[in-house]
Formats: C-alpha cells, structure tokens, sequence
C-alpha cells in the first residue's frame, strides 16, 4: 500500500489502474477506522482490482459549534487497517490541497438534505457533497462505497452523482453494529462507559419499532411515539430528531405504504449519534433492515 497526499499524485495511480484495464474502488472516509469502515474496504476490494481509500476530517461539514478539532484521529492506527485489509493506495490530503484559498464553489442537493440531519446540522451535506464531489473528480470514473448507517448522505450522493452525471457507481452497503446493537461510529469514542450502556437504547428503540411494524402496525406518528417513549426510560439520552419517511424521497409518510426510513439522531454524552433502519415493503411482509452485527470471526446478519 501507498499513502499519498497530493491531488496530482491520486488522480495518476487512479487513471494508471484503468490504463490497465483495472477497476477502482473507492472509499471516502473522515477515518479512525472501525469494522463499518472496514466493511467497506473490503467490499471496494472484492469487486474491484484497485482500491483508493481517502482520509480526509472535511472542515466544511462541520458546523461552528460542533466537534471539528475533537473528531478522533489516529493515523497510524488507520494506515495498518488500510494495509491489513489490503488497500492499493490510502489518500490522505491536508486542507490546503483540498481547500486552496480562492475556491468558490459549493455543491447543493435540494430537497434531500433540508430534513432529518440537516434541519438540525445547518449546511453540514453542502460540506458533504462539496468534498465528495471534488473526490469523485479526482478519483475519476469508480465505484464508490457507502454505510447505510449515513442513509441520508447515501441518498444525497446517489442524487448528486445522477445529476451531475458523474462516472462513479454508488454502492450502499451495510450498517454495521456491535453485538449489543449499538451502531458502531467513529464518536462512539466520545462515550464513556454509562454513555456507551445508555446509548444501547437507541438500536433498542428502532428494533421495537420494528416488530410494531412486522406485526402491523403502519400509522407513522404511532410508530415515533414507541421509540420517543422507549429511548425515554434511558433520562442520559436526549433526541435530537426521530422521523418517518419515504425511503427514496425522505419526505414524512403518515402511512407506512412503501418503503420507509425510520431515522433517528441523539444527544448521549458528549457524543450526536445516528442510527436508522429501513423497512422495505416489497413482498407480503414488512423487511425491516437494520444491518449486521459485527463478529470476531467476521460479519453475521443482525438476527433481531
Ligand atoms: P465516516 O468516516 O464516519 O465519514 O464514514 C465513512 C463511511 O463509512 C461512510 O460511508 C459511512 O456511512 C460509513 N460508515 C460509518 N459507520 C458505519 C457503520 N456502522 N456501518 C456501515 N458503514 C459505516
């Protein structure tokens, strides 16, 4: 593996794996790599003959009173999981390279990005689409990996690169979880011991909900209420937003009909945590998925 962190220095490894005859993966992340991010490497690499996986904390998605300077970091600790998992070349870029003074352009995707993350992040997926945007420029035509644990941003990226016909295949892939169910996320390192146990609540809350819906029930504020009442018992929680929407449009439904995006955010700790599931309805039964549970021995469906 190689690490590189100018423009110039991707961009050529990217077009010289094409050259020949080579298919490259991508994998945008902010790092501090856990088995989610993992998840994704290895995705990228079973189905493509050259992986690229950046590295980049993107100031531009933070808002001014969030946690840019006390986001996780480990470099070192990122690079041997890169390596381990066999990742051709890991693209690390300083803000400057990113961000030259001057730049006056910002990518927007109306609509999508207006509810859920972001009515509470003010924008935070302008800052997404913006950096994503450029990385997909830079690593040029791709198939690029994405948690279904961000489903929103996953909705976003799908929108954008229609629409701005960017030669990239977007690939969702997984929400990876502990095996108490806990989403695993870079600021589950903000969690000290009672937060990380109180934080359970919320994957708790979303499997609830989700067997209301298997055994029926399809009325959407009824729904909310069982998991505003469910993360309520656990008082070190705090909701930041639950919704219920249209999976594809991420409008609110009143009625579950089609497929849904149950979506929550919360305070616990120091740490904003995300975490959702989405119900398909395509057969006679309500498919709710809510992901994998992670295993020392690899990956198990979430059997919940
Ligand atoms: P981040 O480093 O948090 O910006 O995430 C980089 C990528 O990893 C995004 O596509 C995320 O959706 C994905 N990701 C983060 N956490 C998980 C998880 N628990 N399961 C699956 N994918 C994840």
């Amino acid at each position: 593996m190689i690490t590189l962190t100018t423009i110039a220095e991707v961009r050529a490894a990217c077009d010289a794996a094409r050259a020949a005859g080579g298919r490259v993966g991508f994998v945008p992340t902010m790092g501090f790599f856990h088995e989610g991010h993992r998840s994704l490497m290895r995705a990228a690499k079973a189905g493509n003959d050259f992986v690229v996986v950046s590295l980049f904390v993107n100031p531009t998605q933070f808002g001014p009173t969030e946690d840019l300077a006390a986001y996780p970091r480990d470099p070192a600790g990122d690079a041997a999981v890169t390596e381990a998992e066999g990742v051709d070349v890991l693209f690390t870029p300083g803000v400057d390279e990113m961000y030259p003074s001057g730049a006056r352009t910002t990518v927007h995707v109306d609509g999508l990005t207006e509810r859920l993350c972001g009515a509470s992040r003010p924008g935070h997926f302008d800052g997404v689409t913006t950096v994503v945007a450029k990385l997909f420029s830079i690593i040029g035509p791709c198939r690029a990996y994405f948690g279904r644990k961000d489903a929103q941003q996953l909705s976003v990226i799908r929108r954008m690169t229609a629409d701005l016909d960017l030669p990239v295949e977007v690939v969702g892939c997984a929400l990876v979880r502990e095996q108490d169910g806990l989403a695993l996320s870079s600021r589950n390192a903000y969690l000290d011991p009672e937060a990380r146990q109180a934080a359970t609540i919320l994957s708790g809350a979303l499997y609830m909900a989700s067997e209301a819906v298997v055994a029926g029930l399809r009325d959407a504020t009824a729904l909310r209420q069982i998991i505003v009442d469910t993360v309520a018992h656990a008082p070190q929680v705090r909701l930041d937003y639950v919704e219920v929407v249209d999976a594809a449009t991420l409008d609110p439904v009143d009625q579950l009909t089609t497929d849904t995006l149950v979506a929550l955010a919360a305070f616990v700790g120091k740490a904003r945590l995300i975490d959702n599931v989405t119900i398909a309805f395509s057969g006679d039964t309500p498919q709710p998925d809510l992901g994998v549970l992670t295993a020392s021995s690899g990956m198990q469906e979430a059997d919940h």
